[in-house]
């Protein structure tokens, strides 16, 4: 087994599941969250037990109650509406997430068009398109390069969604530019490193597999953008699980070498039962693929750090590399 290395949770999503413990320990029960805090079954299912409530949206939450929201983050319309009603917010969105929002606030003030490359109705896309709805139009990949319409092709940028296919998006870019060759590019990468460092350890395994397991949920983007890229780059076939339980015999049966990754809303634990169930199923044999080492850490969310230092509270976070996904199985 080929076991890809960095996978799994990323500094965002690590800190999204952490502010929800935090708020519930606090704060107790219930603590509201608007929409999944990551995409990811396991955790919401188990953060669900410890007290949270999920909800679609901020007018399900009672009138003054807490709310959390998600890391994929929101629009500006979606913070008035839980100010009009009260609501106390802690703000999860991933800070990679706030960049993209500030670059289109950035570019719209500027008058331009901003091309935001992603997936329409996708959490994050819907919270970036909300901060300028009038200056973005939402790009789904190259085959809608085409129908894109801008006011000026002297004034026009590109954005993107963080949890992307690499590749595909430089593809959509190169579309872009030959219909506007004036286009920008943003001030830095957008997708962000954790997307980036998943599809690169994924990528280099895959020529020497002949499956590969992508740990992850069904709407989770960088997880199945993952399964893309394995079979991009030459795995015999790929499959995504959301536990090993959904893992099927014959998907390995005959194969030589499996390959493991598990996408940036996973934590590790789901990561080991699917290695034992390969190593059941004959494939003890595990070797890492690590193509990076990552470090990043985000503090917790400024008003729940502030409300935990009142409190006495610990506000300095362990670091990653000894609790991937540890806290959520825990309860
Ligand atoms: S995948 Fe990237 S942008 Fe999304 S939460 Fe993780 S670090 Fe942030």
């Amino acid at each position: 087994m080929l076991l890809a290395t960095p996978r799994g949770y990323c500094a965002g999503v690590d800190r999204a599941v952490d502010a929800v413990e935090k708020a519930l320990e606090l704060y107790g029960e219930p603590v509201y969250v608007r929409k999944e805090i990551v995409h990811n079954k396991f955790v919401v299912e188990t953060l669900t037990r410890r007290g949270a409530v999920f909800v679609e949206d901020t007018d399900e939450v009672p009138e003054g109650a807490r709310v959390v929201f998600s890391a994929h983050g929101v629009s500006p319309a979606v913070q008035a509406r839980a100010a009009a009603r009260n609501l106390a917010t802690i703000d999860a969105t991933c800070p990679l997430v706030t960049k993209v929002h500030k670059e289109a606030v950035r570019f719209a003030n500027t008058d331009y068009d901003i091309l935001l490359i992603g997936h329409d109705g996708h959490e994050e896309v819907e919270g970036t398109h909300g901060e300028a709805p009038d200056h973005i139009q939402v790009v789904n990949g190259p085959h809608e390069v085409d129908q894109v319409q801008v006011r000026d092709p002297e004034r026009v940028v590109w954005l993107s969604q963080t949890t992307l296919s690499v590749d595909e998006t430089m593809e959509t870019v190169k579309l872009l530019r030959e219909r506007f060759p004036k286009l920008q590019d943003p001030p830095s990468d957008d997708i962000c490193y954790a997307t980036q460092n998943r599809q690169v350890s994924v990528k280099a395994l895959s020529p020497d597999a002949d499956v590969v397991i992508v740990v992850g949920s069904a709407n989770s983007s960088n997880s199945v953008r993952l399964v893309e890229v394995a079979l991009e780059a030459g795995a015999g076939a790929a499959h995504r699980v959301d536990t090993a339980a959904e893992l099927d015999p014959a998907w390995v049966e005959g194969a030589a070498t499996v390959g493991l990754t598990s996408g940036a809303s996973v934590p590790e634990i789901l990561v080991r039962d699917v290695i034992t169930r390969l190593g059941e199923l004959g494939f003890g044999d595990v070797e890492e693929v690590r193509t990076a080492t990552e470090d990043i850490m985000f503090s917790l969310p400024k008003n729940l750090r502030a409300d935990l230092k009142s409190a006495g509270e610990q506000t300095a976070r362990p670091r990653r590399g000894g609790r991937r996904g540890v806290d959520v199985t825990a309860g």
